[in-house]
C-alpha cells in the first residue's frame, strides 16, 4: 500500500484495476490514531490540534471491520498521523481485532505505516510486527546535518542519529517487512542528497527489503510554503535521474505512470483521530475533504455530494486528476458554492 504520491501518474490504469477501486470485497483504511507529532518539520502542513483517538472512535473502527468482514477478501490499513507510533496502544488494539476477524472470516489483512521512524526501536518494531505492519515508509532529508535542518523535534533538536540507528537495528531482524526510505529533494539540496545515497547504498544496498523513493518537497499548505521552490516537471525528472544514478544498486521505486490516489477510490477512507472521515491525507483543513463521521456503531454518516466529487476523476476517466484529485475537488466545491450563492 502506498501513501500520498502526489506528482506522479496520469495514465489510464487497466480496466480490471479500475473496477477494483469500487469493489466491496476490499477496504482500504488510512487510520490516524493520533494527530499529534513529536516532530516539527519545516515544510509540514499539519496543525496538531487533534489528539489521540478517543475510545468511541476505536469502537467505531472495530464495528466497521465487523460489519464489513463478511464480504471482504482484503482489508488494508495504513497507519498515519501525526506520528502514529505515539499511539502504539491504539494501533495494537485495533490490529488485534482485525487479525482476529481476518482469521475467523478468512479475509487477508495487510498493514503499513508512514512514520518518522524516531520511535522504531527494537521493542516498538517488534510490537509493530505483531500488529502485522510489514510496510514502512520513513522519510530522510539527507545525511545528519542536512536532515536535522528540516526534520527536527518539537524542541528543535535533530532526529537523524536516532532514526538511522533504528533503521540499522531493523535490518538485523529476520522478518518479511519492507522499508521505503522516502528521500526528500529540493533544488537546493539535491547534490548533497545524491552523495547521501552512497551511504544508504553502503548500509542497506545488500538488503532487498530496503528501497528508496525520491520525492520533491512540495508546497502543501504549511506556514513555510513561501520558502519552498516549486520545481517544473522537467526539473524533477532531471534531478531524479541524477539521484537514481547515484543510488546505484539500491532498489529505487518510481511512482507508476498509472498511479491513482487512494483519495479517488470508492473503497478507501481516511478515519481521523476525531472520527471525522476524509479522503485525502493532505488537505486535512479543507471543508471539501471533511466528508462525514464514523459513528460508534461502525456506520458512517457521509455527505454523498462531497464523497462523489472525490471519485469523479476516476468515474469520468480524468486520469491526470485521478493521480491527485485534491485540486479538481477543491475547484468543483468552489464552483458549487458560487452557483448556490447565485441561485439563492
Ligand atoms: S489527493 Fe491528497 S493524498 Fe492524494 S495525492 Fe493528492 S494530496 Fe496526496
Amino acid at each position: 500500500m502506498e501513501m500520498c504520491h502526489r506528482g506522479g501518474g496520469g495514465e489510464a490504469p487497466d480496466s480490471e484495476l479500475q473496477l477494483e477501486y469500487f469493489s466491496s470485497n476490499s477496504l482500504h483504511l488510512v487510520l490516524l490514531p493520533t494527530e499529534q507529532c513529536n516532530f516539527r518539520c519545516t515544510y509540514c502542513y499539519e496543525t496538531f490540534e487533534n489528539k489521540k483517538m478517543a475510545p468511541p472512535v476505536v469502537a467505531g473502527i472495530k464495528a466497521l471491520i465487523d460489519h464489513r468482514s463478511a464480504e471482504l477478501d482484503l482489508l488494508e490499513v495504513g497507519w498515519f498521523g501525526g506520528e502514529p507510533m505515539l499511539a502504539m496502544d491504539i494501533i495494537a488494539d485495533i490490529s488485534r481485532h482485525a487479525i482476529l476477524r481476518s482469521a475467523e472470516r478468512g479475509f487477508r489483512f495487510a498493514a503499513s505505516t508512514t512514520t518518522n521512524g524516531y520511535f522504531l526501536d527494537a521493542e516498538t518494531f517488534q510490537r509493530c510486527l505483531e500488529s502485522r505492519i510489514l510496510g514502512y515508509q520513513i522519510s530522510l532529508d539527507g545525511a545528519e546535518e542536512l536532515h536535522d535542518k528540516s526534520r527536527k523535534l518539537a524542541s528543535g533538536a535533530g532526529t537523524f542519529r536516532r532514526i538511522w540507528s533504528n533503521l540499522q537495528q531493523m535490518k538485523t531482524v529476520q522478518a518479511p517487512f519492507t522499508v521505503l526510505l522516502r528521500l526528500h529533494y529540493t533544488l537546493e539540496n539535491y547534490k548533497e542528497l545524491a552523495r547521501f545515497t552512497t551511504t544508504v547504498r553502503e548500509e542497506f544496498g545488500d538488503d532487498k527489503r530496503f528501497g528508496i523513493l525520491f520525492k520533491a518537497v512540495e508546497k502543501l499548505g504549511g506556514p513555510n510554503d513561501a520558502s519552498i521552490t516549486k520545481l517544473s516537471g522537467e526539473q524533477r525528472n532531471e534531478i531524479e535521474r541524477h539521484l537514481i544514478e547515484h543510488a546505484g544498486e539500491t532498489r529505487t521505486q518510481g511512482i507508476p505512470r498509472k498511479y491513482v490516489c487512494y483519495a479517488g477510490k470508492g473503497n478507501s477512507l481516511v478515519i481521523r483521530s476525531t472520527g471525522g472521515i476524509a479522503k485525502c491525507t493532505v488537505a486535512l483543513q479543507s471543508d471539501f475533504n471533511d466528508i462525514g463521521r464514523l459513528r460508534p456503531d461502525g456506520y458512517i454518516d457521509a455527505d454523498q455530494v462531497k464523497f462523489r466529487r472525490w471519485m469523479a476523476p476516476v468515474l469520468e476517466g480524468r486520469w491526470q486528476d485521478a493521480q491527485c484529485p485534491v485540486e479538481s475537488v477543491g475547484r468543483a466545491a468552489r464552483l458549487d458554492r458560487e452557483l448556490a450563492l447565485k441561485t439563492s
